[in-house]
């Protein structure tokens, strides 16, 4: 399982992984970026632009999350991205 590279950590560690935040201050979009946000797990999917990794986070705390784990978390998400490849 992946952990995660130098950027999207770092990007995580200094708070600025919200793309909102980046667009507001006029900074290029930090790894890892947003993908989605499930209501119903009341988290938040993100996956780095530069090694993949998935993250998922909550209102304080964000973790590296096996591919698996995000299918199942942000069911929706995946099968949303399913039917708009069929
Ligand atoms: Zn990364």
């Amino acid at each position: 399982m992946k952990t995660g590279c130098e950027q999207c950590r770092n990007g995580v560690l200094s708070g600025m992984y919200s793309p909102e935040t980046a667009a507001r201050q006029g900074r290029p979009v930090a790894p890892p970026s947003f993908i989605y946000s499930s209501v119903a797990a009341r988290a938040h999917l993100y996956r780095c632009q530069i090694c993949d990794a998935w993250w998922e986070f909550y209102a304080r705390e964000g973790h590296v999350i096996a591919e698996d784990e995000a299918k199942t978390t942000f069911a929706e998400y995946f099968g949303k991205l399913k039917q708009a490849h069929r």
